[in-house]
């Protein structure tokens, strides 16, 4: 259909408010355009972190010369003309409100063809006027560059974080168009850098290697066929992750409803209730899962962005993706294998291993609750208990020390004066060569990170070198550390949930990531000098009774307290 200004009680209906918020916005409006269009491939250059310049190629279907002026006005759209078809919306967009948005606040150069136009036409644009107008000669397709975003408004401008932030939000958007459209070849280069570049095969599976690496795509379960997983309103399509593979934030749960990718509490609540008990505190899984449904079964004119939907049935389609994942859990992953604990006297227990979210190191970023602060008298070692906890005395009763927690404490804090040390240059950084050095596959958001804290993992004693479009060679690690616990440490590090940290709190994630995954861990015997040992050490910190998690390290049984117990 052409070109045409919704009617006012169409428009009326239409969810209200701003859409271009930050530079991924106008990305995300862009390549649904794009998309619309019927491309099958679609080009992306972004320099500044999009806010010099967002360009964006398609050959989709074009637009008429003559309609071109058009598509800047508001509530233009040649995807909807009637209530009934607000009702049941099949594309991406249908608000006519995206172009004339972003030309409101960049310059924004249109060159567009269609099929039957013999040439096709560049329109230029300055806060939404059109400055110039030619007939160009250009392939069938669309071109849409924007330049100098939000150059005129300030306030918008100083909200943006980091170019590398903004960077890695686009990447998001193109990341995950690029998973519900597998047959569409996508490429997005940042700051003249190539970060993704997916073949347009059509399997999901490559693109999903080309996002997350080849490691994780080989080891993502696909979801059962569709047609036990199918249901007459609801199908689904997708891989999940296996209950080892996981992640620190819930930034890998991507859902897509009739390709459009959506945020939902509800889907996540119905994954993430399935992999209950399966996976250790602060971890998630990740999945990708794509629903198809009739598209008047749910409400995408719920808020302007397009981003949040709602389900007209909502229970069905709960139980489904529970059903789905459920069952693609249950065949495809093979029993846990029984493990033999070194404890003589205890059956096999071990506490959830004290990896923390990472949402949850940053909430501890602050100064610690006061009694942290306390020093410790000197302890005296009575002996190891369940071999997790150290039993002291001290000159006011009993001590319970969770060994782990304490060699948290003790190393944080040594690596902490480390690496300000390396700063400072007085010191040489612990670390220590690998023999052979470790190949990491990574994708483009933790490639975002490395490229901009590279510095910073130096500084802690990592040294890493790029090899290849997605692979890090690791040729150095913390002294600390333990080789097989690298891959796991630089990934934590990496999936940071919020690029805006400040450097404060960057260094307190990595020194901690680093100290949690070097310290000796609960179900280890320890001998009596270690224990001695580890005391003396834990006796000399600043903050002896909390790990960098803010848990504590030990539990006081006051003289007092123990009277009172035996009522002496
Ligand atoms: P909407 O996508 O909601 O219709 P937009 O403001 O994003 O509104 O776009 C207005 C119109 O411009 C679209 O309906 C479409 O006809 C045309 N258009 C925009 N981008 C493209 C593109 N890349 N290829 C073909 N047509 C496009
Ligand atoms: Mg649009």
């Amino acid at each position: 259909m052409p070109i045409q200004i919704l009617t006012t009680e169409v428009a009326s209906r239409i969810a209200a408010g701003e859409v271009i918020e930050r530079p991924a916005s106008v990305v995300k409006e862009l390549v649904e355009n794009s998309l619309d269009a019927t491309s099958s491939s679609i080009h992306m250059e972004v320099r500044g972190g999009g806010v010099n310049l967002i360009k964006i190629s398609d050959n989709g279907i074009g637009i008429p010369s003559e309609e071109a002026e058009l598509a800047f006005q508001h509530h233009a759209t040649s995807k909807l003309n009637s209530l009934d078809g607000l009702r049941k919306v099949s594309t991406l967009g249908f608000r006519g409100e995206a172009l004339p948005s972003i030309a409101a606040v960049a310059e924004v150069e249109l060159i567009t063809r269609c099929a039957t136009g013999t040439a096709g036409i560049c329109l230029k644009l300055e806060k939404g006027i059109v400055t110039e107008k030619a007939t160009v000669g250009c392939p069938q397709g669309t071109t849409v560059a924007v330049r100098n975003l939000f150059r005129f408004i300030p306030a918008r401008l100083k909200f943006l974080k980091s170019t590398t932030t903004e960077n890695a939000h686009i990447a998001d958007v193109i990341t995950h168009y690029s998973l519900a459209f597998p047959k569409v070849q996508f490429t997005l280069a940042t700051e003249g850098r190539e970060i993704l570049h997916t073949s347009g095969n059509g399997k999901l599976e490559d693109v999903i290697a080309e996002v997350y690496g080849t490691e994780v795509a080989t080891k993502m379960l696909r979801v059962n066929p569709p047609e036990q997983a199918n249901n007459p309103h609801v199908t689904i399509q997708g891989y999940i992750s296996p209950p080892h593979l996981s992640r620190a934030s819930r930034r890998h749960l991507s859902f897509f409803i009739n390709r459009r990718w959506i945020y939902s509490y509800l889907l996540n609540r119905a994954v993430e209730k399935t992999y209950e008990g399966m996976l250790m505190n602060g971890r998630y899984p990740m999945v990708i899962l794509s629903l198809s449904m009739p598209p008047e079964n749910i409400d995408v004119n719920v808020h302007p962005s397009k981003k949040e939907v709602r389900f007209l049935r909502e229970q069905e389609v709960f139980s489904v993706i529970h059903q789905v994942v459920h069952d693609t859990l249950r065949e495809q992953t093979p029993p846990p294998e029984m493990r033999l604990h070194p404890s003589p006297f205890h059956a096999p227990w071990q506490p959830q291993e004290t990896v923390k979210s990472q949402e949850e190191v940053l909430l501890n970023t602050g100064p610690l609750n006061i009694d942290s602060h306390t020093s410790l008298p000197f302890l005296r070692v009575l002996g190891q208990m369940a071999t997790v906890y150290i039993i002291a005395e001290g000159p006011d009763g009993l001590y319970l020390i969770d060994q782990h927690a304490a060699h948290e404490r003790v190393l944080f804090e040594k690596i902490l004066a480390q690496q300000q040390h390396s700063i400072g240059g007085t010191n040489e950084i612990e670390a220590q060569a690998l023999l052979q050095p470790l190949t990491l596959e990574l994708d483009i958001r933790q490639k975002e990170v490395i490229h901009s804290k590279g510095k910073l993992l130096e500084e802690f004693g990592f040294l890493l070198e790029p090899f290849g479009r997605n692979t890090y060679l690791v040729r150095n690690i913390p002294a600390s550390l333990k080789e097989e616990k690298v891959d796991v440490v630089i990934k934590e590090i990496l999936d940071s949930p919020d690029e805006s940290m400040t450097s404060p709190q960057w260094v307190r994630k990595l020194a901690t990531s680093i100290a949690c995954h070097s310290a000796i861990r609960a179900g280890q015997i320890l001998s009596p000098e270690e224990m001695r040992e580890l005391i003396y050490q834990l006796e000399q910190t600043e903050s002896p009774r909390t790990c960098p998690h803010g848990r504590p390290t030990m539990i006081h049984l006051s003289v007092g307290e123990l009277e009172k117990g035996f009522r002496r």
